[in-house]
């Protein structure tokens, strides 16, 4: 972060405020994990934070500390409106465009407050007062942790802020594996643990807690999956009613996508989820190695992301969708 930017955040937090925390929608391990351990950081420091998601956040993460105290913008409107225009601070954490927010965006493009980011995406938009954005890094959670310390108050965190900031970085490294895992990241991981943070238990809380539902519903993704060999790609598709037939709740999908990866010479991976309410197909890209799926993603798909792991949509059929990606996949030198 620039000399001058950490002086500003040091100057807004200086005396106690109101403050809105805001996590990209659908959030993930690492929007809740960040916005609750800054929540219980600031909440340490004599603010006023409210963590206020645009949307419901999946049962998987209900556990983590504080979560009981998040707003849902979608269920609450009001009262979230409130909360967001008494705001004398905005941050924004682990997305780089307000359109992430989804419909939260009209709301947040009124707000006069300051607004600070803090995320790890590609090509951060410019709308923030301060734009604390490190691409290199695998996780905002990772990215909170060096935050605290460059305001100096590292001393502070504690196993609760710890737990919060641990899950972030679990669920984004895909338990360590994925490139970005540093020594510095496991050295991070190591502080948490000498605070108390329970590393054996949290990855249960998370990965263990599966129902008989979720795995059918997995069992089905895994033998819809097509394997395009030619092109070391695999992708997968969920219709609505398939969805529906394993009484499908917010978080079952998570991770699907990853599966074709394991399968042995496959770099290029995606699952297609189709969802009629909004009317759209959401989509989930991952691949391994240089292959850009963020550019992939934001050419053809209206999305973006990181180089191994973005996501999109698309408003066609899902018929449509993956006569596409086929024709893309065909074209394409990976
Ligand atoms: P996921 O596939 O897990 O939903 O998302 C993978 C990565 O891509 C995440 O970092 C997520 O923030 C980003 N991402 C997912 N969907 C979109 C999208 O529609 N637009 C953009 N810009 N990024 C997305
Ligand atoms: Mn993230």
């Amino acid at each position: 972060m620039k000399v001058q930017d950490l002086q500003a955040i040091q100057q807004l937090l200086s005396t106690p405020k109101k403050i809105a925390i805001i996590p990209h929608r659908n959030p993930d391990g690492d929007a809740m994990g960040s916005t609750l351990g800054l929540y219980h950081f600031l909440l340490k420091n004599k603010h006023f934070p409210i963590v206020v998601s645009p949307n419901e956040f999946p049962d998987f993460l209900a556990w983590l500390p504080g979560s009981e105290t998040v707003k849902i913008y979608e269920k609450d409107k009001k009262k979230c409106t409130k909360v967001l225009e008494e705001a004398e601070i905005i941050f924004t954490l682990d997305f780089n465009a307000l359109h992430r927010v989804g419909e939260m965006e009209k709301a947040l493009n009124t707000l006069k407050a300051p607004f600070v980011m803090i995320d790890h995406h590609q090509s951060p938009d410019n709308y923030a007062t301060v734009t604390y954005s490190d691409i290199a890094l695998g996780s905002t959670c990772e990215m909170l942790y060096h935050f605290i310390s460059l305001l100096g108050k590292k001393s502070q965190i504690d196993k609760i802020i710890g737990t919060c900031i641990y899950t972030g970085i679990l669920t984004d490294s895909g338990s360590f594996r994925f490139p970005k895992t540093t020594g510095t990241t496991h050295r991070i991981i190591a502080d948490l643990i000498d605070l108390g943070v329970e590393n054996s238990e949290i990855p249960k809380l998370l990965f263990d807690n599966s129902s008989f539902d979720r795995l059918q519903l997995l069992g089905r993704a895994l033998q819809n999956m097509k394997v395009l060999a030619d092109h070391q790609t695999a992708y997968t598709t969920l219709t609505q009613e398939e969805l529906d037939s394993f009484n499908h709740i917010k978080g079952d999908t998570e991770g699907i996508v990853n599966y074709g990866l394991s399968i042995k010479g496959i770099v290029f991976t995606a699952i297609f989820i189709e969802n009629t309410e909004e009317k759209l197909i959401k989509i989930s890209f991952r691949s391994q190695g240089n292959f850009d799926v963020n550019s992939f993603a934001r050419d053809h798909f209206n999305g973006g992301g990181h180089q191994n792991a973005a996501g999109g949509k698309s408003e066609a059929s899902m018929e449509e969708t993956v006569k596409k990606f086929e024709d893309l996949v065909s074209q394409i030198k990976l």
